[in-house]
């Protein structure tokens, strides 16, 4: 398939905005051509626009080259980025598959951009013919998040895989959560797939969503499209740092992790046994959705101890639903002893 046939006219014929930094990077010792403060206190110069230390490490850790990576201000500006190449607004349209990620609708609106409903079954699934019967001419982004948020599982990859080869777009594999699970990334399978885009963020299991860092792995050709239209300096200095002081650490990384999934088991082992519980979805994320008889008396009575869940009762196929996010032990252990007390 021809890739180059999605993307907008406009952003085709772009020409970026070449900043100061992009022209002479390394050599130099001697900076008069950004209009910068001379006086050092470590943020007074631009940050690397390609940010490629970061990219260097990300590209290590995950064994895709950094010509496949492009960073986001968090993966919401990735998303935003991918809709204002491919999208026409007023004219294409995009499929979602709900109950899943709000962000895909607030950016469709944003945009302009149609968003086509193509549900999960009631299980979670993903309804392939549900969505091929939505595609046409029109549609630019097809957006799968696996794991699902809010239901935690992760959608099958035959599927995806049948989606990619058979539906002339771009199909968005969300992996916000794939460092819970023991999953392949499909970030590891981009020659095959001139149509994969796959976001990653350090806002989970990395434990970074306040320093706003989004991953964007596609073909070196979408990337440098994405590079054209996204800003100059989009990851500032002080995320850059950080994310590079954090990914160094794998083992602080790992052991996280480890008490996260343990503590997701205990969770559910002990919400298990309470009568009110009426089930728990299977996740293979940090939060999973718990089914209750009465979730909006659950719901305000943790509220009244200072404990927030996520009400997503009113979502589709999560009747009676509230999604917990796994804290830290004694989180979870108020948790438990909150709905003890129910
Ligand atoms: C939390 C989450 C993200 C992360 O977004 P950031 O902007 O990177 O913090 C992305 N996708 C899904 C499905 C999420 O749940």
């Amino acid at each position: 398939m021809d890739v180059s046939k999605l993307i907008r006219e406009n952003v085709k014929a772009l020409l970026p905005y070449s900043s100061a930094r992009d022209e002479f990077s390394s050599v130099a010792d001697v900076y008069l051509d950004a209009n910068e403060n001379p006086f050092e206190n470590g943020v007074n110069r631009y940050p690397d626009p390609y940010q490629n230390k970061v990219k260097s490490k990300l590209s290590q850790l995950k064994g895709v080259s950094e010509k496949n990576i492009l960073l986001g201000n968090g993966s919401d500006e990735v998303l935003d980025l991918i809709y204002r190449a491919f999208c026409e607004p007023l004219q294409d349209n995009i499929i979602t598959s709900p109950p899943t990620y709000g962000m895909y609708k607030v950016l469709a609106g944003i945009n302009n951009v149609e968003n086509r409903i193509a549900p999960l079954n009631k299980d979670f699934s993903l309804d392939f013919e549900g969505i091929k019967s939505k595609v046409d001419a029109q549609t630019k982004l097809i957006f799968v998040c696996s794991p699902n948020n809010p239901s935690g599982n992760s959608l099958d990859d035959a599927i995806i895989e049948k989606m990619l080869n058979e539906l002339n777009c771009i199909v968005v594999i969300d992996e916000a959560y794939i460092d819970f699970t023991n999953k392949k990334s499909w970030a590891t399978r981009l020659n095959e797939f001139p149509n994969l885009i796959v976001c990653q963020t350090l806002s989970k299991a990395w434990g970074l969503a306040g320093i706003r860092l989004g991953i964007c792995f596609a073909s070196e050709y979408i990337i440098g499209i994405l590079n054209k239209i996204k800003p100059p300096y989009n990851i500032n200095q002080l995320t850059q740092n950080k994310a590079l002081e954090v990914l160094e650490d794998e083992i602080q990384f790992s052991n996280n992790l480890k008490v996260i999934l343990f503590e997701k088991k205990n969770l559910e082992a002990s919400m298990i046994e309470l009568p009110l519980v009426i089930k728990i979805i299977p996740s293979d994320s940090n939060f999973f959705l718990a089914q209750f008889e009465n979730p909006k008396l659950v719901f305000d009575t943790l509220m009244n101890q200072g404990i927030v869940v996520r009400d997503r009762s009113k979502e589709l196929h999560c009747e009676g639903c509230l999604r917990i996010t796994v804290g830290s032990p004694e989180e979870n252990k108020k948790l438990i002893e909150a709905l003890r007390k129910i």
